[in-house]
């Protein structure tokens, strides 16, 4: 399963209850953070985020609404006795960041944290699934990602396993899709075990960044699709100055990329309704959905 929560949708300050950014990813039986603003702790309470089980997390840039939490959840997880690895994926600076203030305090880590820079390309890759990093056009240096799951290529028949009385410990040889030769000397064909599996999904976060097309080739046809909507369409002149995006931009990007859903968020503060967001922007490309605190959507 490849799925997104989102805990914060807003940007720059937090007004009419929402948060800036923040994303649980669900991949397999992981957990990953995207961007970790203030607030992110009380929002996973609240939406029962099971966070010990948070192993990455990906912060896109060092504007304040996309880290301000980090240091809180870090030390949360001391206090919390947390003994598994974090590794965290961020600009270089935000070690330096972080570290100072937990020396500050003399604060103990219980558990090892490890820092990695980002750079564009396959970031992480691992047995469930692999995160690609992707540069933006946002005033400060900004990464979006791609999350992808990794699926084995055949769905065992359980049935068909009891049928042919084949031990458990061929399993993994069968989902890889070979034919298999067994002890006993016969060789069962795969398809008489297994079923195709479903294909993988991918999920494209593109952070704060103005239009453009640069990243297109990293997120062709995904899934699901988040693009920041700072502002609705007549505030197009402002989104360009600010390095952000409008409502139909971000629709028209989607349609660039063919995904097959579109997700937006990082409303501007000044915006206290978010119908007009959504109405532009399915005027654009209709499989768009707002990106509602606390929702799940599923890639
Ligand atoms: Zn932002
Ligand atoms: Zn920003």
């Amino acid at each position: 399963m490849l799925a997104v929560t989102i805990l914060g949708n807003n940007s720059a300050v937090p007004v009419y209850d929402r948060h800036p950014t923040s994303q649980i990813i669900t991949v397999g039986n992981q957990l990953l953070l995207i961007d970790c603003g203030e607030g992110t702790q009380i929002q996973m309470m609240r939406y029962q985020i099971r966070r010990r089980k948070i192993s990455h997390i990906f912060i896109s840039h060092l504007h304040g609404d996309h880290y301000f939490g980090l240091i809180g959840l870090i030390n949360s997880f001391a206090l919390l006795g947390r003994l598994q690895p974090l590794h965290i994926y961020a600009d270089k600076k935000l070690e330096h960041i972080i570290k100072i203030q937990i020396d500050a305090g003399d604060n103990r880590i219980p558990f090892d944290l490890y820092f990695n820079t980002i750079e564009e390309g396959v970031l992480v890759d691992e047995a469930d699934f692999t995160v690609t990093a992707f540069r933006t056009e946002h005033r400060i240096p900004c990464f979006g990602f791609c999350v992808e799951e990794k699926k084995p290529a055949r769905r065992i028949n359980g049935e068909a396993l009891l049928q042919y009385k084949i031990p458990t410990s061929y399993i993994e040889k069968f989902r890889k899709g070979d034919d298999v030769l067994l002890d006993d000397g016969r060789l069962i064909q795969n398809e008489l075990i297994t079923y195709a599996n479903t294909p993988s999904k991918r999920y494209a976060y593109c952070a704060d960044t103005r239009y453009t097309e640069s990243f297109v080739k990293y997120i062709k046809g995904v899934d699901l699709m988040y693009h920041e909507t700072t502002y609705l369409d007549n505030l197009s002149a402002q989104a360009y100055d600010r390095f952000h995006s409008t409502t139909k931009q971000a629709a028209q990007l989607a349609k660039v990329v063919e995904a097959k859903r579109l997700l937006i968020g990082h409303f501007s503060s000044k915006y206290e309704k978010l119908n007009d967001f959504e109405r532009e922007a399915k005027e654009v490309f209709e499989q768009t959905a707002l990106a509602i605190e606390g929702t799940t959507f599923l890639a």
